[in-house]
């Protein structure tokens, strides 16, 4: 799933499609769960209205319109938010991908999974939105208007700081790593930066968030941006179904010191890194750095 590093990674690379262009028209699949906003209603408040800039908080990208209003986009498990021209074996469907040598790319046809396509005045590039899953949402907001979704998202985990984080875990029973991925705390943080956060903090991710001290929240808060910072720079994580606006693929995971690496040697001490659930999340985590 996309996390923020990759939402950010987006943002950077399709801001420069979007922002200054009028769109022309817009093309969407038909009404479904995907829609918070009814297609015909996204289509009507977008078309004809130029891009003003594209913003993020947490995992969701904010499309602002000259104006006021936006378009806001959530890319879910599945979602690809990209521009005409590119070519990724991830654009493909499964069946099409396995058949195909991981060299053998194609450029992107629309499909039956492209819920948005966006066309612009200037006859450049079109920009469309994917996804096969359809657990990605848009919404259109007026201006000022706002809703519950992003009302409720905590601040954004870049900037987390170990205060904030310790006001957070003072009284929760819950394990240090369900806090970390709830969104009402901090927003953009998934398994993957989770668990590594944890392990450069040196805490272990059952450990009750009460129990966490001051120290190690600062830790946790420091290790928390140095990931997420670090993963943007590398272009995110290329996992499952995430692909850039460009096409082209993040190398993050071949940093990754604990997520994915169970039974594999901790790069710090030799240990098997262990791999527990938490909060029905995957968790992996060194049993002798992590306290
Ligand atoms: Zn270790």
């Amino acid at each position: 799933m996309p996390e923020l590093p990759e939402v950010e990674v987006t943002r950077r690379r399709i801001a420069p499609l979007l922002v200054g262009r009028k769109i022309r028209s817009v093309r969407t699949t038909a009404d479904s769960y995907f829609f918070l906003t009814p297609p015909a209603e996204v289509a009507a408040a977008l078309q004809g209205r130029t891009v003003s800039g594209v913003s993020r908080h947490g995992k969701y990208l904010r499309i602002e319109l000259e104006g006021g209003g936006c378009l806001v986009v959530h890319l879910g498990m599945t979602g690809q938010l990209f521009g005409s021209g590119v070519s990724s074996v991830r654009l493909l469907s499964a069946t099409a991908r396995a058949s195909l040598a991981p060299e053998e790319q194609t450029a992107f046809e629309p499909d039956s999974h492209t819920h948005l396509h966006l066309r612009f005045e200037d006859g450049g590039a079109d920009v469309y939105m994917r996804d096969v899953r359809k657990f990605g949402k848009v919404l259109v907001l007026g201006p000022g208007e706002t809703h519950e979704r992003l009302e409720r998202l905590g601040i954004d985990a870049l900037e987390v700081s170990g205060e904030l984080l310790f006001s957070a875990t003072r009284k929760r029973a819950v394990a240090i790593k369900s806090l970390l991925l709830d969104q009402v705390v901090l927003a953009g943080v998934g398994n993957i930066y989770a668990d590594e956060a944890l392990f450069l903090a040196g805490v272990r991710p059952t450990r009750r968030a009460a129990r966490v001290t001051r120290k190690q929240c600062d830790g946790i808060a420091d290790a928390l941006r140095g990931v997420l910072e670090r993963s943007i720079e590398t272009g995110g994580s290329s996992i499952s179904d995430y692909v850039a606006p460009d096409g082209s693929d993040g190398s993050y995971q071949d940093e990754r010191r604990v997520y994915a690496r169970a039974k594999q040697p901790c790069f710090v001490c030799g240990s098997p890194i262990r791999k527990t659930v938490i909060g029905q999340r995957g968790t992996h985590y060194c049993p002798s750095c992590q306290k």
